[in-house]
Protein backbone atom coordinates (compact mmCIF):
# COMPACT_ATOMS: atom_id res chain seq x y z
CA UNK A 1 0.00 0.00 0.00
CA UNK A 2 1.48 3.36 -1.09
CA UNK A 3 2.28 6.05 1.91
CA UNK A 4 1.03 9.20 1.55
CA UNK A 5 1.61 12.21 3.23
CA UNK A 6 -0.69 15.13 2.16
CA UNK A 7 0.18 18.63 3.00
CA UNK A 8 -2.61 21.20 3.70
CA UNK A 9 -5.82 20.39 5.56
CA UNK A 10 -8.12 22.78 3.57
CA UNK A 11 -10.83 21.93 0.99
CA UNK A 12 -7.77 20.12 -1.20
CA UNK A 13 -5.93 18.59 1.59
CA UNK A 14 -8.97 16.93 2.56
CA UNK A 15 -10.68 16.25 -0.80
CA UNK A 16 -7.43 14.20 -1.39
CA UNK A 17 -7.02 12.48 1.46
CA UNK A 18 -10.57 11.32 1.37
CA UNK A 19 -10.02 9.80 -2.04
CA UNK A 20 -7.32 8.87 -1.38
CA UNK A 21 -7.53 6.86 1.84
CA UNK A 22 -9.65 3.87 1.06
CA UNK A 23 -6.78 2.53 -0.72
CA UNK A 24 -3.68 4.25 0.06
CA UNK A 25 -1.73 4.50 4.00
CA UNK A 26 -2.75 8.83 4.30
CA UNK A 27 -0.87 11.37 6.78
CA UNK A 28 -2.42 14.93 6.48
CA UNK A 29 -0.28 17.80 7.95
CA UNK A 30 -1.58 20.75 8.75
CA UNK A 31 0.26 23.75 10.21
CA UNK A 32 -2.69 25.50 12.42
CA UNK A 33 -4.54 24.22 14.92
CA UNK A 34 -7.72 23.67 13.29
CA UNK A 35 -8.30 22.49 9.86
CA UNK A 36 -9.49 24.71 7.23
CA UNK A 37 -8.38 28.10 8.69
CA UNK A 38 -6.74 29.48 5.83
CA UNK A 39 -9.00 30.53 2.20
CA UNK A 40 -11.29 27.58 2.60
CA UNK A 41 -12.97 28.95 6.09
CA UNK A 42 -13.64 32.44 4.21
CA UNK A 43 -15.28 31.72 0.91
CA UNK A 44 -18.46 32.83 -0.13
CA UNK A 45 -19.18 29.23 -0.63
CA UNK A 46 -21.14 29.42 -4.38
CA UNK A 47 -21.35 26.38 -6.80
CA UNK A 48 -21.32 28.34 -10.07
CA UNK A 49 -20.49 26.47 -13.29
CA UNK A 50 -19.89 29.70 -15.59
CA UNK A 51 -16.57 30.54 -13.84
CA UNK A 52 -12.88 29.55 -14.05
CA UNK A 53 -10.40 27.91 -16.01
CA UNK A 54 -10.91 25.65 -18.45
CA UNK A 55 -9.48 22.77 -16.33
CA UNK A 56 -11.66 23.93 -13.79
CA UNK A 57 -15.25 23.73 -15.48
CA UNK A 58 -15.46 20.30 -16.15
CA UNK A 59 -14.20 19.07 -12.57
CA UNK A 60 -17.13 21.37 -11.20
CA UNK A 61 -19.72 19.29 -13.62
CA UNK A 62 -18.27 16.16 -12.53
CA UNK A 63 -18.51 16.99 -8.77
CA UNK A 64 -22.64 17.24 -9.02
CA UNK A 65 -23.08 13.63 -8.16
CA UNK A 66 -20.85 13.86 -5.07
CA UNK A 67 -22.85 16.71 -3.81
CA UNK A 68 -26.39 14.93 -4.88
CA UNK A 69 -25.54 11.67 -3.26
CA UNK A 70 -22.48 12.12 -0.73
CA UNK A 71 -21.04 8.45 0.60
CA UNK A 72 -23.25 7.33 3.01
CA UNK A 73 -22.57 8.88 6.92
CA UNK A 74 -20.49 11.06 5.45
CA UNK A 75 -22.65 14.49 6.33
CA UNK A 76 -25.44 15.02 8.31
CA UNK A 77 -27.49 17.50 5.63
CA UNK A 78 -27.80 18.39 2.27
CA UNK A 79 -24.04 20.07 0.80
CA UNK A 80 -26.26 22.10 -1.99
CA UNK A 81 -29.03 24.59 -1.57
CA UNK A 82 -30.68 26.37 -4.51
CA UNK A 83 -29.56 29.96 -5.28
CA UNK A 84 -29.49 30.96 -8.61
CA UNK A 85 -26.58 33.67 -10.28
CA UNK A 86 -27.66 37.06 -11.92
CA UNK A 87 -25.38 38.33 -13.51
CA UNK A 88 -25.80 42.24 -14.19
CA UNK A 89 -24.61 44.42 -16.97
CA UNK A 90 -25.12 48.37 -17.70
CA UNK A 91 -25.93 49.73 -21.05
CA UNK A 92 -22.04 50.01 -21.68
CA UNK A 93 -21.22 46.40 -20.44
CA UNK A 94 -24.36 44.73 -22.18
CA UNK A 95 -21.87 43.43 -25.13
CA UNK A 96 -19.93 41.67 -21.84
CA UNK A 97 -23.05 39.24 -21.05
CA UNK A 98 -22.49 37.51 -24.60
CA UNK A 99 -19.29 35.98 -24.56
CA UNK A 100 -20.53 34.87 -20.99
CA UNK A 101 -22.96 33.41 -21.95
CA UNK A 102 -21.51 31.72 -24.64
CA UNK A 103 -19.20 30.21 -21.97
CA UNK A 104 -22.24 28.92 -19.83
CA UNK A 105 -23.84 27.42 -22.33
CA UNK A 106 -21.03 25.22 -23.53
CA UNK A 107 -20.30 24.55 -19.85
CA UNK A 108 -23.09 22.92 -19.06
CA UNK A 109 -24.55 26.34 -16.87
CA UNK A 110 -28.13 26.72 -18.57
CA UNK A 111 -27.43 30.86 -19.27
CA UNK A 112 -30.24 32.37 -20.48
CA UNK A 113 -30.04 36.38 -21.86
CA UNK A 114 -32.71 38.28 -19.92
CA UNK A 115 -33.77 41.78 -19.80
CA UNK A 116 -33.94 44.21 -17.42
CA UNK A 117 -37.61 44.15 -16.31
CA UNK A 118 -36.90 40.19 -15.72
CA UNK A 119 -33.64 41.37 -14.13
CA UNK A 120 -35.33 43.69 -11.70
CA UNK A 121 -38.84 41.08 -11.27
CA UNK A 122 -35.86 38.66 -9.91
CA UNK A 123 -33.85 41.33 -7.66
CA UNK A 124 -36.71 44.09 -7.46
CA UNK A 125 -33.72 46.25 -5.34
CA UNK A 126 -31.59 46.62 -8.88
CA UNK A 127 -31.91 50.00 -9.66
CA UNK A 128 -33.62 50.48 -12.94
CA UNK A 129 -31.55 53.62 -14.23
CA UNK A 130 -28.56 51.51 -13.75
CA UNK A 131 -29.33 48.08 -15.23
CA UNK A 132 -30.04 47.44 -18.84
CA UNK A 133 -29.71 43.34 -19.22
CA UNK A 134 -28.80 39.91 -17.08
CA UNK A 135 -27.76 36.40 -17.51
CA UNK A 136 -29.78 34.39 -15.50
CA UNK A 137 -28.47 30.71 -14.18
CA UNK A 138 -30.40 28.59 -12.02
CA UNK A 139 -27.90 25.84 -12.16
CA UNK A 140 -25.74 28.44 -9.00
CA UNK A 141 -26.25 26.88 -5.77
CA UNK A 142 -24.95 27.81 -2.33
CA UNK A 143 -22.23 25.06 -0.47
CA UNK A 144 -21.75 23.92 3.07
CA UNK A 145 -18.55 24.23 2.92
CA UNK A 146 -17.75 23.25 6.18
CA UNK A 147 -20.69 20.44 5.57
CA UNK A 148 -18.69 19.55 2.80
CA UNK A 149 -15.25 19.35 4.32
CA UNK A 150 -16.34 17.65 7.27
CA UNK A 151 -17.85 14.84 4.91
CA UNK A 152 -14.19 14.52 3.42
CA UNK A 153 -13.16 14.43 6.87
CA UNK A 154 -14.89 11.86 7.75
CA UNK A 155 -14.50 9.47 5.18
CA UNK A 156 -10.94 10.19 5.24
CA UNK A 157 -10.70 9.15 8.55
CA UNK A 158 -13.00 6.01 8.23
CA UNK A 159 -10.49 4.47 6.10
CA UNK A 160 -7.73 5.13 9.10
CA UNK A 161 -6.33 8.39 7.66
CA UNK A 162 -4.34 9.92 10.34
CA UNK A 163 -5.01 13.78 10.28
CA UNK A 164 -2.33 15.94 12.36
CA UNK A 165 -3.40 19.81 13.19
CA UNK A 166 -0.71 21.85 14.92
CA UNK A 167 2.14 20.31 12.78
CA UNK A 168 3.85 22.59 10.13
CA UNK A 169 6.06 20.79 7.45
CA UNK A 170 9.07 22.15 8.10
CA UNK A 171 11.26 19.87 6.09
CA UNK A 172 11.43 17.78 2.91
CA UNK A 173 14.15 15.42 1.60
CA UNK A 174 14.30 12.37 -0.81
CA UNK A 175 14.65 9.19 0.87
CA UNK A 176 15.16 6.09 -1.48
CA UNK A 177 12.68 6.68 -4.03
CA UNK A 178 10.44 8.11 -1.99
CA UNK A 179 10.11 11.16 0.34
CA UNK A 180 10.73 12.02 4.00
CA UNK A 181 8.85 15.03 5.55
CA UNK A 182 9.70 16.71 8.57
CA UNK A 183 7.47 18.26 11.42
CA UNK A 184 9.10 19.92 14.32
CA UNK A 185 8.02 16.73 16.47
CA UNK A 186 8.33 13.37 13.94
CA UNK A 187 10.02 12.43 10.30
CA UNK A 188 7.80 10.76 8.20
CA UNK A 189 8.80 8.54 5.88
CA UNK A 190 6.45 8.48 2.04
CA UNK A 191 6.02 7.23 -1.11
CA UNK A 192 4.17 10.54 -2.77
CA UNK A 193 3.53 14.21 -1.24
CA UNK A 194 0.64 15.66 -1.99
CA UNK A 195 1.17 19.54 -1.94
CA UNK A 196 -2.33 21.15 -0.89
CA UNK A 197 -0.69 23.90 0.56
CA UNK A 198 -2.73 26.35 -1.38
CA UNK A 199 -1.13 30.44 -1.33
CA UNK A 200 2.13 28.34 0.79
CA UNK A 201 2.42 25.43 -1.98
CA UNK A 202 5.68 27.04 -3.86
CA UNK A 203 7.14 27.18 -0.47
CA UNK A 204 6.35 23.51 0.21
CA UNK A 205 7.78 22.97 -3.35
CA UNK A 206 11.42 24.93 -2.69
CA UNK A 207 11.96 22.99 0.64
CA UNK A 208 11.37 19.69 -1.41
CA UNK A 209 14.07 20.80 -3.84
CA UNK A 210 11.37 21.20 -6.41
CA UNK A 211 11.17 24.77 -8.45
CA UNK A 212 8.01 26.51 -8.23
CA UNK A 213 5.65 27.03 -10.83
CA UNK A 214 4.66 30.78 -9.98
CA UNK A 215 1.76 30.65 -7.26
CA UNK A 216 0.05 34.22 -6.79
CA UNK A 217 -1.97 34.45 -3.75
CA UNK A 218 -4.83 37.31 -4.36
CA UNK A 219 -6.47 38.94 -1.60
CA UNK A 220 -10.34 38.85 -1.55
CA UNK A 221 -12.26 40.51 1.29
CA UNK A 222 -16.13 39.57 1.87
CA UNK A 223 -18.24 41.08 4.33
CA UNK A 224 -21.97 41.18 5.78
CA UNK A 225 -24.71 43.78 5.95
CA UNK A 226 -27.90 43.91 7.38
CA UNK A 227 -30.26 41.95 4.61
CA UNK A 228 -33.60 41.39 5.56
CA UNK A 229 -35.68 38.21 5.23
CA UNK A 230 -37.88 39.24 1.85
CA UNK A 231 -34.39 39.41 0.45
CA UNK A 232 -33.93 35.10 0.94
CA UNK A 233 -34.73 33.87 -2.31
CA UNK A 234 -32.63 36.88 -4.55
CA UNK A 235 -29.44 34.74 -6.30
CA UNK A 236 -26.04 35.63 -6.45
CA UNK A 237 -25.69 39.34 -7.74
CA UNK A 238 -22.72 39.79 -10.21
CA UNK A 239 -21.24 42.31 -11.95
CA UNK A 240 -20.44 40.88 -15.50
CA UNK A 241 -17.26 42.34 -14.93
CA UNK A 242 -16.69 41.28 -11.69
CA UNK A 243 -16.54 44.72 -10.07
CA UNK A 244 -18.60 43.65 -7.05
CA UNK A 245 -21.09 41.09 -6.10
CA UNK A 246 -23.79 40.14 -3.18
CA UNK A 247 -25.92 37.67 -1.95
CA UNK A 248 -28.59 36.82 0.74
CA UNK A 249 -27.19 34.87 3.67
CA UNK A 250 -30.09 34.50 6.21
CA UNK A 251 -30.76 37.70 7.50
CA UNK A 252 -27.98 39.59 6.31
CA UNK A 253 -26.54 39.93 2.61
CA UNK A 254 -23.10 38.76 2.12
CA UNK A 255 -20.86 41.47 -0.25
CA UNK A 256 -17.71 42.17 -1.62
CA UNK A 257 -15.60 44.28 -4.25
CA UNK A 258 -14.42 40.82 -5.68
CA UNK A 259 -11.25 42.42 -5.72
CA UNK A 260 -7.77 40.40 -6.41
CA UNK A 261 -4.39 42.23 -4.88
CA UNK A 262 -1.43 39.77 -4.79
CA UNK A 263 -0.09 39.96 -1.45
CA UNK A 264 2.56 37.18 0.32
CA UNK A 265 0.80 34.10 2.14
CA UNK A 266 -0.34 34.61 5.22
CA UNK A 267 -3.33 35.67 7.27
CA UNK A 268 -4.75 39.09 5.67
CA UNK A 269 -6.72 41.24 7.39
CA UNK A 270 -9.42 43.25 5.47
CA UNK A 271 -8.80 46.56 3.98
CA UNK A 272 -11.72 49.10 4.44
CA UNK A 273 -10.83 50.91 1.20
CA UNK A 274 -12.03 47.63 -0.32
CA UNK A 275 -15.29 47.34 1.78
CA UNK A 276 -16.16 51.39 1.03
CA UNK A 277 -16.03 51.28 -2.41
CA UNK A 278 -18.02 47.66 -3.03
CA UNK A 279 -20.35 49.43 -1.03
CA UNK A 280 -20.59 52.66 -3.34
CA UNK A 281 -20.50 50.03 -6.54
CA UNK A 282 -23.56 47.92 -4.67
CA UNK A 283 -25.33 51.21 -3.61
CA UNK A 284 -24.89 52.52 -7.01
CA UNK A 285 -26.52 49.44 -8.56
CA UNK A 286 -29.58 49.33 -5.93
CA UNK A 287 -31.96 50.98 -3.79
CA UNK A 288 -30.62 48.98 -1.21
CA UNK A 289 -28.92 52.20 0.73
CA UNK A 290 -26.14 50.36 2.50
CA UNK A 291 -24.81 51.80 5.41
CA UNK A 292 -23.68 49.69 7.97
CA UNK A 293 -20.81 46.41 8.19
CA UNK A 294 -21.59 43.74 10.44
CA UNK A 295 -18.41 41.94 10.00
CA UNK A 296 -15.69 41.43 7.34
CA UNK A 297 -13.02 38.97 6.36
CA UNK A 298 -9.97 38.20 4.12
CA UNK A 299 -9.02 35.30 2.33
CA UNK A 300 -6.12 34.89 -0.21
CA UNK A 301 -7.18 33.12 -3.85
CA UNK A 302 -4.07 31.63 -5.24
CA UNK A 303 -3.48 31.19 -8.96
CA UNK A 304 -0.62 30.14 -11.38
CA UNK A 305 -0.26 32.74 -14.53
CA UNK A 306 -3.08 31.16 -16.86
CA UNK A 307 -5.40 30.68 -13.75
CA UNK A 308 -6.13 26.89 -13.92
CA UNK A 309 -5.98 23.85 -11.83
CA UNK A 310 -2.31 22.31 -11.01
CA UNK A 311 -3.21 18.63 -10.82
CA UNK A 312 -0.59 16.13 -10.74
CA UNK A 313 2.94 14.73 -10.49
CA UNK A 314 5.86 16.98 -11.16
CA UNK A 315 7.38 15.37 -13.93
CA UNK A 316 10.97 16.52 -12.27
CA UNK A 317 10.19 15.10 -8.89
CA UNK A 318 8.53 11.61 -8.89
CA UNK A 319 6.17 11.10 -6.31
CA UNK A 320 5.35 14.63 -5.41
CA UNK A 321 2.29 15.75 -7.01
CA UNK A 322 0.59 19.51 -7.09
CA UNK A 323 -2.82 20.05 -6.04
CA UNK A 324 -2.84 23.39 -6.29
CA UNK A 325 -4.25 27.02 -8.15
CA UNK A 326 -7.80 26.73 -6.88
CA UNK A 327 -8.02 30.79 -7.21
CA UNK A 328 -11.47 31.29 -6.80
CA UNK A 329 -13.29 27.85 -7.88
CA UNK A 330 -11.58 25.06 -5.41
CA UNK A 331 -14.21 24.84 -3.11
CA UNK A 332 -17.09 23.82 -5.55
CA UNK A 333 -14.19 21.65 -7.84
CA UNK A 334 -12.92 19.83 -4.98
CA UNK A 335 -15.04 16.52 -5.15
CA UNK A 336 -13.68 16.31 -8.88
CA UNK A 337 -10.37 17.09 -7.94
CA UNK A 338 -10.46 14.64 -5.12
CA UNK A 339 -10.95 11.68 -7.56
CA UNK A 340 -8.64 12.81 -10.80
CA UNK A 341 -5.64 13.25 -8.06
CA UNK A 342 -6.47 9.97 -6.42
CA UNK A 343 -6.27 8.35 -9.34
CA UNK A 344 -3.39 10.04 -10.33
CA UNK A 345 -1.55 8.67 -7.30
CA UNK A 346 -3.01 5.14 -7.82
CA UNK A 347 -1.70 5.25 -11.82
CA UNK A 348 -5.34 4.26 -12.40
CA UNK A 349 -7.18 5.10 -15.69
CA UNK A 350 -8.98 8.42 -15.30
CA UNK A 351 -12.63 7.78 -13.82
CA UNK A 352 -15.14 7.65 -16.91
CA UNK A 353 -17.41 9.56 -14.92
CA UNK A 354 -15.16 12.27 -14.83
CA UNK A 355 -13.96 12.30 -18.52
CA UNK A 356 -18.39 12.10 -19.50
CA UNK A 357 -17.86 15.44 -17.78
CA UNK A 358 -15.49 16.45 -20.12
CA UNK A 359 -12.32 16.59 -17.99
CA UNK A 360 -8.84 16.13 -19.67
CA UNK A 361 -6.44 15.68 -17.11
CA UNK A 362 -3.31 16.41 -19.26
CA UNK A 363 -4.99 20.21 -19.39
CA UNK A 364 -4.67 20.17 -15.65
CA UNK A 365 -0.75 18.56 -15.73
CA UNK A 366 1.81 20.35 -13.84
CA UNK A 367 4.03 19.79 -17.34
CA UNK A 368 3.44 23.11 -18.39
CA UNK A 369 5.65 24.94 -16.30
CA UNK A 370 8.32 22.80 -16.98
CA UNK A 371 9.27 23.16 -20.97
C1 LIG B 1 -13.57 35.88 -0.49
C2 LIG B 1 -13.43 34.52 -1.18
C3 LIG B 1 -14.53 33.98 -1.82
C4 LIG B 1 -14.45 32.71 -2.43
N1 LIG B 1 -15.58 32.17 -2.95
C5 LIG B 1 -15.55 30.92 -3.46
C6 LIG B 1 -16.74 30.32 -3.94
O1 LIG B 1 -17.81 30.91 -3.88
N2 LIG B 1 -16.66 29.06 -4.46
C7 LIG B 1 -15.48 28.37 -4.53
O2 LIG B 1 -15.46 27.23 -5.02
N3 LIG B 1 -14.33 28.92 -4.08
C8 LIG B 1 -14.33 30.18 -3.54
N4 LIG B 1 -13.19 30.75 -3.07
C9 LIG B 1 -11.93 30.04 -3.27
C10 LIG B 1 -11.74 28.90 -2.30
O3 LIG B 1 -11.99 29.34 -0.98
C11 LIG B 1 -10.30 28.36 -2.47
O4 LIG B 1 -10.08 28.01 -3.83
C12 LIG B 1 -10.06 27.12 -1.61
O5 LIG B 1 -10.47 27.33 -0.28
C13 LIG B 1 -8.58 26.74 -1.64
O6 LIG B 1 -8.41 25.64 -0.78
P1 LIG B 1 -6.97 25.11 -0.39
O7 LIG B 1 -7.18 23.89 0.43
O8 LIG B 1 -6.14 25.05 -1.60
O9 LIG B 1 -6.32 26.31 0.47
P2 LIG B 1 -6.37 26.60 2.04
O10 LIG B 1 -7.74 26.50 2.57
O11 LIG B 1 -5.66 27.90 2.25
O12 LIG B 1 -5.55 25.41 2.65
C14 LIG B 1 -4.14 25.32 2.56
C15 LIG B 1 -3.67 24.81 3.89
O13 LIG B 1 -2.27 24.50 3.84
C16 LIG B 1 -1.76 24.74 5.13
N5 LIG B 1 -0.30 24.83 5.07
C17 LIG B 1 0.44 25.78 4.43
N6 LIG B 1 1.75 25.56 4.65
C18 LIG B 1 1.85 24.45 5.42
C19 LIG B 1 2.95 23.75 6.00
N7 LIG B 1 4.22 24.13 5.83
N8 LIG B 1 2.68 22.65 6.75
C20 LIG B 1 1.39 22.25 6.95
N9 LIG B 1 0.32 22.90 6.46
C21 LIG B 1 0.55 23.99 5.69
C22 LIG B 1 -2.44 26.04 5.53
O14 LIG B 1 -2.40 26.26 6.93
C23 LIG B 1 -3.84 25.84 5.00
O15 LIG B 1 -4.72 25.32 5.98
C24 LIG B 1 -13.23 32.00 -2.43
C25 LIG B 1 -12.12 32.55 -1.78
C26 LIG B 1 -12.22 33.79 -1.16
C27 LIG B 1 -11.03 34.34 -0.43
Amino acid sequence: MKRVVVVGGGIAGVAAAAHLAPRTQVTLLEMESTLAYHTTGRSAATFLINYGGKGARPLAAASQSFYENPPPASTDSPLLSPRGALWIATRKQISHLESLAAAGRASGAGSVMVDAQEVRRIVPALDPAYVAGGLWETSARDIDVAGLHQAFVRIARRHEAEIRTGSPVVGIVTQGTGWSVRTHDAEIDCDVIINAAGAWGDRIATLAGVDPIGLVPMRRTAFMVPGDEAYSDWPLVVDVDEGFYFRPDGTQLLCSLAEEIPADPGDPRPNMEDVALAIDRINTATTLGIRTVNSQWTGLRTFVPDRDLVIGEDPTAPGFFWLVGQGGIGIMTSPGYGELIASQVLEDETPANLLEAGVDPGRTLPDRFRT
